[in-house]
């Protein structure tokens, strides 16, 4: 049983990332945004908290991975050149209109405030995955086979096919790849 939850933040952009709140969709799919603590602490970990704010609330949790998954099957549509669901391109859309996370200098950091800073939050993820769905790196998004996490490509090339090699999936692969040669009968 995990205690901390193991957040990752190697997806490329916020709102990818926080589509991988869900580990290993496909198979086990584990939500690691199970209780509006685990939310509070995945805010804070993104660096889109304003510090003081109120816990998040069950519904706040509802909203969260709402906005969630229909950035994961906008993600999904885009991978496979699929239009996007206009039930989903709404939700993100009625995120989006919310007041955003705003930044302001405190001595030599930067502080974010907001009125409402769980719905500030999840707004300034809905435009992050609008700039990502619609722009050039929409061709960008790539889903790992081995993981199932979703990222955006940002190498040069763009010819990234793993995740990230830190979590040694490129290398899993290679790994198996090996073994299936090796263990063919002559
Ligand atoms: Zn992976």
């Amino acid at each position: 049983m995990l205690i901390e939850p193991n957040f990752a933040f190697i997806a490329g952009t916020p709102a990818l990332c926080f589509v991988d709140t869900v580990a290993d969709r496909g198979r086990l799919a584990t939500d690691r945004l199970r209780k509006p603590t685990d939310l509070d602490i995945w805010l804070k970990a993104a660096g889109l908290d304003t510090g003081g704010a109120r816990p998040a609330s069950p519904d706040d949790l509802l909203q969260t991975r709402e906005l969630r998954e229909a950035i994961y099957r906008c993600g999904m549509a885009a991978v496979g050149g699929a239009p996007f669901d206009p039930a989903d391109i709404a939700c993100i859309n009625r995120h989006a209109q919310q007041p955003p996370l705003r930044p302001r200098i405190e001595g030599a950091t930067v502080v974010l405030q907001a009125k409402r800073p769980i719905e500030a939050a999840l707004s300034t993820l809905a435009a992050d995955a609008i700039a990502i769905l619609t722009g050039s790196s929409r061709q960008r998004i790539r889903i790992c086979p081995e993981c199932a996490m979703m990222f955006v490509d940002t190498s040069r090339p763009g010819k990234r096919r793993w995740c990230s090699s830190a979590t040694g999936c490129g290398n899993r692969a290679k790994v198996r790849r090996h073994r299936a040669k090796h263990l063919q009968p002559e």
